[in-house]
């Protein structure tokens, strides 16, 4: 028998996901954090190294109540996930599935836009005003389920509070996903998010230890919202997919405010010079609420061949269905000094000898 895929599998574009650069420095294209993880993690991390015979706590109970402390709910109103992608594709299974019908903004973040694909489901996408969510249009599209993603995935801007909510009184969708993976970044976090939204019972916030935490390599992310929601999702989740070691790292990030707040602080000023840098160099950036800036490169594939050339892999805008773009993540200070120099560098001094090094870089 010919063995084929299922046939709406074909309209996916497979993710490309971002390179490393030759040094950790130069690595500016998956918004990792600059500034790793802190001691704590890495000793909870050690210690639960020494249990790694034993199964996970399924539920990781011990991390859901200290975010369930957090948030100010209850614990059955969190699940936590494989990182937030694992989230995004249960709650496509869930409410998608066979012909459900999703509407998300243009460009989207790529998990939401091939998680609905997967599922067989439909995807409006609807193109952003003014780099931002176009919520007001949004809200006129009839959906099972509604992305905002808040700040943007590759934009990096953010709709206030308001905005969200009206967009949630407003919208026919059944649910409503807030992904906030980069909230830690904006102006006022708790005065920006959709979490105290949780009980009109038609939205889930997601959110990840993969940005401001830096344990994108442990991968965990949560979900807070309705009991009934989250009841739904364990029935489709595999029971352990959260590793001990990540329910150990994640617990002792939850709790290090101490490095959180260093790494909002360096990030939010690193972001101002990334922008800055750019702006002098010519480029035009949207102004951003993440921990990356996007920048306007009409010329993208020669912007990312010549920070590619002084050690600097970015994200290419046409990967995130931004063209003409390219995304930049704030680095550590080594990360912008390569990028003072790569963009003051004339671009006659471009080595022919930059496709090697390109070539060099590491796919994650
Ligand atoms: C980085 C990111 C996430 C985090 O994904 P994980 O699977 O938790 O690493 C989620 N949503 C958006 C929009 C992101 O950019």
């Amino acid at each position: 028998m010919n063995l084929t895929a299922r046939p709406w599998l074909d309209r996916i574009e497979p993710y490309r996901p971002g390179r490393h650069a030759a040094t950790s420095d130069g690595s500016m294209a998956s918004n990792e954090s600059p500034l790793g993880t802190s001691a704590q993690v890495l000793d909870a991390i050690t210690a639960a190294a020494r249990r790694a015979h034993r199964y996970p706590d399924p539920l990781a109970d011990e991390l859901r109540a200290e975010l369930a402390q957090r948030h100010h709910v209850s614990p059955d109103q969190i699940l936590v996930g494989n990182g937030s992608d694992e989230l995004i594709f249960l709650l496509a299974w869930a409410y998608l599935a066979q012909n459900g019908h999703a509407v998300c903004a243009d460009p989207a973040y790529r998990i939401d836009e091939i998680s609905t694909y997967v599922v067989g489901a439909r995807l409006t996408k609807v193109a952003l005003r003014d780099w931002t969510h176009d919520l007001e249009a949004m809200a006129t599209i009839s959906a099972d389920l509604a992305y905002v993603v808040n700040p943007h995935n590759p934009t990096g801007t953010a709709r206030s509070y308001a905005d969200v909510e009206r967009f949630i009184e407003s919208s026919p969708a059944g649910l409503v996903v807030v992904d906030e993976a980069y909230i830690d970044f904006v102006d006022d976090p708790d005065a920006t998010s959709a979490v105290s939204l949780v009980d009109t019972g038609r939205v889930a916030v997601l959110r990840t230890f993969s940005k401001v935490h830096g344990l994108a390599g442990l991968r965990v992310g949560y979900l807070v919202a309705d009991s009934s929601i989250i009841a739904t999702l364990r029935k489709v989740r595999a029971p352990f997919s959260v590793s001990s070691l990540a329910q150990a790292g994640a617990l002792a990030a939850a709790r290090d405010r101490e490095h959180w707040q260093r790494v909002r602080a360096y990030t939010r000023a690193g972001r101002d010079e990334v922008q800055r840098l750019f702006q002098i160099a010519g480029y035009a950036v949207v102004p951003s609420q993440a921990n990356f800036v996007l920048v306007e490169a009409p010329e993208e594939e020669q912007l990312v061949a010549r920070l590619a050339g002084a050690g600097i892999s970015v994200r290419p805008g046409s990967a995130l269905g931004a063209p003409g773009t390219v995304r930049v993540s704030v680095p550590a200070q080594k990360g912008l000094q390569l990028l003072a120099h790569a963009l003051t560098t004339s671009d006659l001094c471009m080595p022919a000898s930059s496709g090697s090094r390109h070539d060099q870089e590491r796919f994650v």
